[in-house]
């Protein structure tokens, strides 16, 4: 049996919060029909989160928002201005052929270490569009900032930045929801409860490029940006029954923890009057099946909030830096929670100094983190504040231990 050493083990948190004075949420209820399996036919309130709530916005609206072929050249001019800390890949095409880019925001792109990955996307549903504007936004501050902000030095040095702007360039292009099959992207994942097809060649090509990037690179945590609300959304996303109600999952306190770090760090999202704290369970707003979030967490091992922007889709291009203003701090706050909180390491055997890759497991959580493979680097997204008991499992080596891990405020 291979005795352990335990090296750089971070038991580190933090509470970040950075409250502004108060600017009521534009929220807008309506009542519809939840446009499921054509069994359920319960209203949910909600904002215009669905295509057929919404006519398209006029070509007038659109009007100083990049289109697909200014987004992509924004993103190559980006990672030639930024190339010593970024690099440019597409993980596959959309429907109509369209690259679906990524940009990694890194000290050592491309390189795979012993660091957390975070990624954003934006543009799963194509007439939310302030979500790409934003994410070229956030790239371009961290190049713009990493040598004098501590925080953009903290992300660029401790962690794989992963930014898609768009998942949906075909919808954007007809500024509408779903994608070029007319298939809402945030629909079309294999879900827990109600799958609607298991079979991975008849999902559509965006969402087959997500699956497959997801075993590519491990990512700790991400978020997708959309609009029509202003609210960080958390898992569970769906029932068992199909009903509206707050379903826990196993990491609730830990996924509400990263909610309130972006509601709390964004300008006015806390402030919401109809979502306690700007946070709110998945389906407890109103149950979906076969979202990304849901998926992320459970095939991914990936913490995924669903975060809603922007009450107004489309607002006017006039108003994109006010809104990055509004999310800027929440964005870096969120990428940075996976250095500030949980628990990180590496796991070696003492004899002959190889890395043992092994599953963590906290008491209580039903859940387990694995650690790297080669690199044997873990990142255990943790509620702060807390002493928890977990325990390492390395089944290769049969090999069972209990640890104390103490995540401090
Ligand atoms: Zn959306």
């Amino acid at each position: 049996m291979s005795k352990l050493r335990f090296v750089n083990c971070l038991l580190i948190s933090t509470a970040i919060c950075f409250f502004l004075p108060s600017i009521a949420a534009r929220g807008g209820h309506s009542d519809y029909i939840y446009p499921g399996d054509g069994n359920s036919s319960f209203h949910v309130t909600a904002r215009n989160l669905f295509a057929q709530e919404e006519t398209r916005p006029s070509l007038e609206l659109t009007r100083g928002y990049m289109t697909n072929d200014d987004l992509e050249k924004a993103m190559k001019d980006f990672t030639k201005r930024c190339s010593k800390i970024s690099r440019l890949y597409s993980i596959g095409k959309s429907v109509n052929g369209f690259p679906l880019w990524v940009i990694e925001i890194s000290d050592r792109p491309g390189e795979i270490e012993a660091e957390p990955a975070f990624k954003y996307i934006g543009n799963v549903h194509g007439d939310e569009p302030v979500g790409r504007e934003l994410l070229l936004r956030l790239a371009n501050w961290i190049c713009d900032n990493y040598n004098k902000d501590p925080l953009a030095q903290m992300i660029v040095e401790n962690v794989h930045l992963h930014i898609m702007p768009s998942l949906n360039p075909d919808g954007f292009s007809i500024r509408k929801r779903n994608n070029a099959n007319n298939v809402d992207l945030n629909r079309d994942f294999p879900d827990q409860f109600f799958s609607f097809n298991e079979d991975l060649s008849l999902r559509q090509p965006e969402t087959m490029a997500v699956m497959t990037w997801l075993r590519d690179i491990r990512f700790t945590a991400s978020a997708t940006l959309h609009g029509g609300a202003l609210v960080a959304n958390f898992p569970w996303d769906g029932t068992e029954d199909k009903r509206k109600y707050y379903y826990a999952c196993p990491d609730d306190e830990t996924f509400r923890f990263l909610a309130r770090i972006y509601s709390k760090s964004h300008r006015n999202m806390s402030l919401s009057k109809e979502f306690e704290e700007g946070i709110t369970n998945g389906a407890s707003w109103y149950p979906i099946y076969g979202g990304m979030q849901d998926w992320n967490y459970i095939h991914g091992g990936c913490f995924e909030l669903t975060l809603e922007i922007s009450d107004n889709k489309w607002p006017r291009a006039s108003e994109l830096p006010t809104i990055w203003d509004y999310n800027r701090k929440s964005m870096l706050n969120l990428v940075a929670s996976l250095v500030k909180t949980g628990v990180h390491g590496r796991i070696f055997s003492l004899d002959q100094g190889k890395p043992l890759p092994g599953l963590v497991v906290v008491k209580g959580i039903n859940y387990t983190v694995k650690a790297h493979q080669r690199y044997a680097d873990y990142h255990r997204l943790l509620a702060p504040g807390q002493k928890y008991e977990g325990l390492m499992f390395f089944p290769h080596i049969q090999l069972k231990i209990r640890v104390i891990m103490f995540v401090s405020v």
